[in-house]
């Protein structure tokens, strides 16, 4: 390997972020405005805490915003596209920080100062972006909920977070259909233990809003009253809570991340350059929601504090058509693009001449993230664009990629199937979770777990719950100080990482440990399916066994040959000990709103258990369908 090979340069820059962190990233600090510098990079002294740029003050708005307001006031910064009512905004950097600082207005108006939490439960609008970034401006700590959930997980989060205020909307739009917030967060705020005193509503004139005097505002009008108010940022220690941000609840109960200031802003800075290679100037579209982390790193902050402009959307990947995204791509000359594999799932299924109709000239890459990328979807999107598909793991607790190929360092090569390698300041180790050992040979499985301290960028710890951090994230791996992610990964001899499902989502069969995921990806090469959900079911002889839940591609596709297929590809390319004792041909499967595979929801049902939380699903009846299907005739 030369220095130029393009592996061996972020190789060596890897290396660099873990031999001497502290030089490292004291650099990446450079990449965003300090009112005050920082004395000490990294502060090691309460493992596993850390604390990132100790003394240093800055604001998140500020770098996101005025920053770039003063220098480019005219650049674009904020594009809102709204398939579903049929509108487009366009906001500068200038224009974007006045609407900040009237929405900042109001808040201090109605007695939001810093450290008070403010719930965001709203759709896609460009005012619940104005909401983070005013919280940001004054140093209030915001809670944004996505608005799919509805009263019971709303609640729950009401009661988290304490907010002194909620801002939400009169409805939201999905597939044409009209939703009304108001009677979910109504029935959220009687069930919840906790009272707010203020709810400011944006009204978009979709459904009537029933106001509670003394109780609710209206934004329009609070907007008129403070137009000509000025809030300059408030300059925030960088250890201070910026927000706090429910994990997907795909395991079990969702778990409140708690997110710092400076390090977040540095960290996010550094992923733009590193990583996604976005330059100032230009636009970033990220399909995800503001209620997920994706969201806030990268359709809010990120870009925005690299002086992008970011394109907000609202609206389904298919409506009016599948070629919606890839005209919005050609229309705002979009470089970076990130979405998720069950969106590209989704596309796949219409015609690819959609693709082919944009000119996608000023996309340099796209990346996706949040599940497991397959193969074949991979090399779909991939011939189909004729781009770099990057795919990237991390969690809602670090805030940023983990593994991925950080494209701005050095165009490395992609491994289908593989989220890539390890990014600068993770040290990203596989270790045996009965022994702790860490593993380092090739095609070794193991749990994927970071070594102390985390990163810039990553969760502080559990919101007001401290304990609960150390124990859930800190205390699985005997005898080592690591993070567990609770995913099970193995890395091949050139240091790409693949992950193979969650820790409790391998399975034991008769001694052998397979991830679901493995056994997933072989079926999910079939031409027959569509998609495939892997679990593994408690068996008197053998452990486990491994059941399929099988979307077929065509429905008339009769289910004993559908398990006939099934067995043969699992046998052919896993061995036998993989081969499904079980395979069912269903309609859909049970996810998460964020488009996870609800794997323990299926466990459960197939062992006749308690089904656990399911506030997170998207759709229950395709559990309900599922638990017919299982139904003892
Ligand atoms: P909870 O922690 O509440 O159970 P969750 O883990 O689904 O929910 P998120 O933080 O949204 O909540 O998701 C992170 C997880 O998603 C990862 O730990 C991993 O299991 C999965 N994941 C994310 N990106 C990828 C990817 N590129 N490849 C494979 N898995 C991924
Ligand atoms: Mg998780």
């Amino acid at each position: 390997m030369s220095a130029a090979d393009p592996t061996c340069r972020y190789a060596e820059f890897h290396a660099r972020s873990l031999a001497d962190p502290a030089a490292f990233w004291a650099e990446q600090a450079d990449l965003i405005d300090w009112e005050r510098p920082f004395d000490q990079v990294v502060d090691t002294t309460h493992p596993p805490f850390a604390r990132w740029f100790v003394g240093g003050r800055t604001n998140l708005c500020h770098n996101a915003v005025d920053r770039h307001a003063a220098t480019h006031p005219d650049r674009r910064a904020l594009i809102w596209v709204s398939t579903e009512v049929d509108q487009r905004r366009e906001w500068t950097f200038a224009a974007l920080q006045r609407e900040v600082e009237a929405t900042a207005a109001i808040l201090r108006r109605h007695g939001v100062g810093p450290g008070d939490r403010v719930l965001i439960y709203c759709p896609m609008v460009p005012e619940a972006v104005f909401a983070m970034l005013a919280c940001a401006r004054i140093g209030a700590i915001h809670s944004v909920v996505f608005g799919g959930f509805a009263s019971h997980s709303l609640a729950g989060r009401i009661e988290d977070c304490t907010p002194k205020l909620v801002v939400s909307c009169d409805a939201g739009s999905r597939g044409g259909k009209v939703q009304g917030y108001q009677p979910l967060l109504e029935e959220a705020l009687r069930l919840s233990a906790h009272k707010v005193d203020r709810v400011l509503w944006i009204d978009r004139g979709l459904v009537p809003i029933e106001r509670q005097p003394g109780r609710d505002l209206d934004y329009a009008a609070e907007r008129e009253a403070v137009a000509q108010e000025r809030v300059p940022c408030e300059w925030l220690e960088s250890n201070e809570v910026s927000y706090t941000l429910y994990t997907s609840g795909t395991t079990g109960k969702p778990k409140g991340v708690q997110r710092d200031v400076g390090g977040y802003a540095v960290a996010l800075a550094a992923s733009i350059r590193h990583i996604f290679d976005g330059r100032p100037g230009e636009t970033f579209f990220s399909t995800s929601d503001i209620g997920w982390v994706v969201g806030h790193s990268y359709i809010v902050y990120g870009p925005l504090i690299a002086g992008m402009a970011t394109l907000m959307v609202e609206g389904l990947p298919i409506r009016p058509d599948p070629g919606i995204w890839w005209r919005l791509v050609q229309e705002y000359q979009v470089t970076v693009m990130f979405s998720a594999p069950t969106a590209v799932r989704v596309l796949r299924k219409a015609d690819p001449a959609y693709l082919s109709q944009s000119d996608l000239s000023s996309l340099r890459s796209l990346f996706l993230a949040g599940e497991p990328l397959d193969e074949p979807t991979a090399r779909w999107i991939r011939d189909a664009l004729g781009k770099p598909v990057v795919d990237n793991y991390w969690q809602t607790e670090t805030g940023w990629p983990i593994l991925t190929l950080a494209r701005g360092v050095a165009p490395m090569n992609e491994r289908l199937g593989s989220p890539g390698v390890p990014m600068y300041g993770y040290n990203a180790v596989l270790v045996d979770p009965e022994t702790g050992a860490t593993l380092e040979g090739p095609n070794q499985k193991g749990v994927l777990a970071l070594d102390y301290p985390l990163p810039p960028g990553c969760l502080q710890t559990v919101w007001r719950d401290d304990a609960r951090y150390v124990k859930t994230y800190w205390s699985s791996i005997p005898g080592r100080q690591l993070y567990s992610t609770f995913d099970v990964a193995t890395r091949d001899s050139e240091g790409y990482t693949f992950i193979l499902g969650r820790s409790d989502d391998v399975i034991n069969v008769a001694g052998h440990r397979l991830g679901t995921r493995e056994i997933e990806e072989c079926i999910a090469g079939l031409a027959s399916v569509a998609e495939v959900a892997v679990v593994g079911v408690a068996d008197e002889l053998k452990g486990q066994v491994a059941v399929a839940f099988v979307v077929p591609k065509q429905a008339d596709l009769s289910e004993d040959e559908l398990a006939r297929q099934v067995g043969q590809q699992v046998n052919e390319q896993l061995g036998a000990v993989a081969r499904p004792a079980r395979v069912h041909a269903v309609a859909a499967l049970p996810k998460t709103r964020s488009g996870k595979l609800l794997r323990r929801a299926m466990q459960a049902l197939c062992e006749g258990r308690e089904l656990g939380d399911l506030s997170t699903l998207e759709d229950a009846t395709t559990l309900q369908a599922l638990a017919q299907k299982l139904r003892p005739v």
